[in-house]
């Protein structure tokens, strides 16, 4: 079995990709020149840890992952501080939630201080890839899949772990934006027992549908309700969700249908070291609908690594358009955000021990 004492083996790329200036990147299209890779056969454990030029992966179309989609990811984040330190934002936690999601799919754990060790030799190699600028950095995807050629339902007795890096630029060019939320009772994205605490492709897949109408339909994202009753608020489906109602801050508790998100884990702490009034409760569209008639639904925003914080300026459902804020952001959803950002970029003192230079 590989520890984290294994050597990790370096090949570096001969040539080196043009790198795009801050300015230029949008979100997940270019590549940084090496991923790390390690593999994993049942009498071996996962072994030869190892980082290599970024390259395609050549499959056998047998691929357990590529017919029975057993597979899971985690997305990170890496920034340059102000003082010009490299920091990766949680990286325990994703790696928790990584061995989280493997023991639902039926996956072999790996040792916590592999994974660490991956994102940081990784980001190492690659680290004039961080972009500099506040509002851009190195989003950092680690993906298990399932490697063996075989066609047949049972779990896959060989995988393959990979890091891929990814340069991104702000999730808000011009700043943070409101966004239009379709709530959805049409589709549902997982139900108790399934795979909705998982971070896997799978849950994407069902999540499409659901995407595509809202999208027609001039939204930018779908709110799902549970599974059950099709009642209770859930999860936007890439993002977690946050409702300030009067003086309380809800927010769906982590039943087994929604992730849980390291962003969400992170505004949930803050605002009890704010000492603000947080719950962790189921909340039906019922109760939300009535708030706002009532004029105490004051704000609600999403949570997830890609864009921090989101603030929601409409909610839509059977056929109600719902305004929060009057369309604009709430003055907790900013502060939320300003604390992450400042944090990640060390603007802010890190209290919690959240960072982990490179
Ligand atoms: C990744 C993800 C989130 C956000 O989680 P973070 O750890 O905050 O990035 C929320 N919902 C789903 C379904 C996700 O896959």
């Amino acid at each position: 079995m590989t520890t984290h004492s294994d050597p990790i083996r370096i090949t570096r790329a001969t040539t080196r990709k043009p790198r795009p200036k801050d300015s230029e990147l949008g979100f997940g299209t270019v590549f940084t020149d090496h991923m790390f890779i390690a593999d994993f056969e049942e009498e071996k454990g996962w072994y030869d840890p190892r980082v290599e030029p970024y390259g395609p992966l050549s499959l056998d179309p047998a691929t357990a992952v590529l017919h029975y989609s057993q597979a899971i990811f985690e997305g990170l984040k890496a920034f340059t501080g102000r003082d010009g330190k490299i920091r990766l934002f949680r990286p325990h936690k994703h790696a928790e939630r990584l061995n989280h999601s493997a023991r639902q799919l039926c996956i072999p754990p790996m040792d916590p201080e592999l994974v660490l060790k991956s994102l940081t030799t990784l980001v190492d190699v690659d680290r004039e890839w961080v972009p500099k600028s506040v509002g851009h950095a190195l989003y950092i995807r680690p993906t298990i899949i399932a490697s063996e050629p075989f066609l047949g339902v049972r779990p896959a007795k060989q995988y393959l772990y990979f890091v891929i890096l990814s340069p991104v630029g702000a999730y808000y060019p011009e700043g943070m934006n409101p966004v239009k939320i379709l709530v959805v009772d049409k589709y549902v994205r997982a139900v108790e027992g399934g795979l909705g605490a998982a971070k896997t492709g799978a849950n994407y897949a069902a999540s499409l549908h659901a995407a595509e109408d809202a999208k027609h339909a001039g939204f930018t994202q779908v709110l799902f309700l549970d599974g059950v009753h099709r009642k209770y608020i859930e999860e936007v489906g890439t993002m977690n969700i946050m409702i300030r109602l009067g003086d309380e801050i809800v927010t769906p508790p982590l039943g087994g249908t929604i992730l849980a998100g390291v962003t969400r884990d992170s505004a949930l702490t803050l605002m009890r070291d704010w000492d603000l009034t947080v719950h962790e409760r189921p909340i039906s569209i019922d109760e939300v609908v009535a708030a706002a008639h009532q004029g105490t639904l004051r704000e609600v925003w999403g949570t997830g690594t890609a864009a921090v914080i989101s603030p929601v300026g409409e909610l839509a459902y059977k056929g109600e358009r719902i305004p929060i804020n009057n369309g604009r952001i709430g003055e907790l959803t900013q502060r939320l955000y300003d604390a992450i950002v400042g944090i990640q970029y060390a603007t802010a003192p890190d209290t919690h021990g959240w960072t982990v230079e490179v």
